[in-house]
């Protein structure tokens, strides 16, 4: 016994309300769900139910499109009736957009109700409209767009001004009888996000959507979205999630799922296991690695396949994975759950790796 602290495998999550978004179950124990918002002309049914496609593909579980216009409210029936994982709308300012997503079937609604209140006070009727359909809603509140009034109270977008906003938000529902709220607090500094939702994690019992907002191009976004999440998930704290990088939605999902399957909060596909590189290196590393990858996008069975470019790492990391390959002189030793199965030339490492993949996943894995 080294005394060493015991670090649960997977964190345990905070209890909160649980509410349905379509059949995706949010908050109170549910799995961490994914989100992406599609980057098309909602509208433009065709394309947007394309991408709705492919990110669903990737894993996404409740996808979110923008309503700013008549005509996109007017296409929510056909987006809804064909996506195959739940639509939210994310409006505004327009009260009747959100009684046309209530009516098209939309499994849930993202609206502002200060602004709503402020424009057009509808909130009563949405609430009820909301409740009599079994649509939750979700309050979003972003740094770059926190009531005026909170903002001269606390000088900036402090976490405290941004639980004030979203609390706020939720009385004007709640004073209608409607609690099948989730609540969104975001801001691009990861630090400040935290501690918003750490503050709102106990001042209410709502299920949490993290988000690192405007978080910035893949690599830069993908970090500081997994730093924020990583340290409030640890905590339970968080029920779904989006990663907020300036790339296509599908990236923005699989950014997701990478960060709750290296939390254990949801099970691992497919996993690359390669080298960084240095001065040892006997091959294009980064480009195979690369090829790996792509070649495997979607592969339905979870396996851990290691891409090494030298002897000296290369056979322990790919014996310890289920598939691997070590790389050196041009060659690449191909293993096998453990054993080396054959060595192919550099060429034709990927087309080796895949035929493997095949034979380990159709075979019976015990004798
Ligand atoms: Fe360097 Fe070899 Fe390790 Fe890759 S496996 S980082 S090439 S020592």
């Amino acid at each position: 016994d080294l005394g060493l602290p015991t670090i649960p495998k997977t964190p345990v999550r905070r209890p909160t309300r649980q509410l349905h978004v379509g059949d995706v179950p949010v908050g109170g124990g549910a799995p961490v769900s994914v989100q992406t918002m599609t980057t098309t002309n909602t509208a433009d049914v065709d394309a947007t139910l394309q991408q709705i496609a492919q990110v669903t593909a990737a894993g996404c579980d409740i996808i979110r499109v923008a309503v700013p216009s008549a005509d996109d409210a007017e296409a929510l029936p056909k987006i809804v009736a064909k996506s195959p994982i739940p639509v939210i709308a994310d409006i505004h300012f327009q009260p009747r957009y959100v009684f046309a997503a209530i009516d098209a079937g939309c499994a849930g609604v993202r609206v502002n109700p200060g602004n709503i209140k402020r424009f057009d006070d509808r909130v009563g009727e949405i609430a009820k409209a909301a409740a009599a359909a079994h649509v939750p809603i979700r309050i979003g509140v972003n740094a770059g767009s926190l009531d005026q009034r909170l903002l001269a109270k606390h000088g900036s977008p402090t976490p405290e001004a941004l639980v004030e906003s979203a609390l706020w938000e939720c009385s004007l529902f709640e004073e209608h009888g409607f609690r099948d709220l989730k609540i969104a607090v975001k801001h691009h500094d990861p630090l400040t996000m935290i501690a918003a939702n750490r503050l709102l994690a106990d001042a209410c019992d709502y299920p949490l959507h993290l988000g690192v907002t405007e978080a910035g191009t893949a690599v830069q976004g993908s970090i500081k979205s997994a730093t924020a999440f990583a340290i409030l998930l640890a905590d339970g704290i968080g029920d779904t999630i989006r990663v907020s990088i300036s790339d296509h939605p599908v990236q923005q999902v699989k950014a997701g799922n990478h960060i709750l399957q290296s939390l254990g909060l949801r099970p691992r596909k497919l996993e690359i296991v390669s080298c960084p590189g240095c001065g040892r290196l006997q091959v294009d590393i980064h480009k195979l690695a690369g090829q790996v990858e792509a070649a495997f996008d979607g592969f339905p069975h979870p396996l851990r396949i290691a891409v090494m470019g030298c002897v000296v790492n290369g056979p322990g990391e790919s014996r310890e994975a289920d598939l691997g390959v070590s790389c050196g002189n041009g060659k690449g030793q191909i293993f096998a759950r453990g054993q080396v199965v054959r060595t192919v030339p550099e060429s034709q490492v990927v087309e080796a790796l895949l035929d493997e993949a095949l034979r380990l996943t159709e075979a019976p894995t015990s004798p």
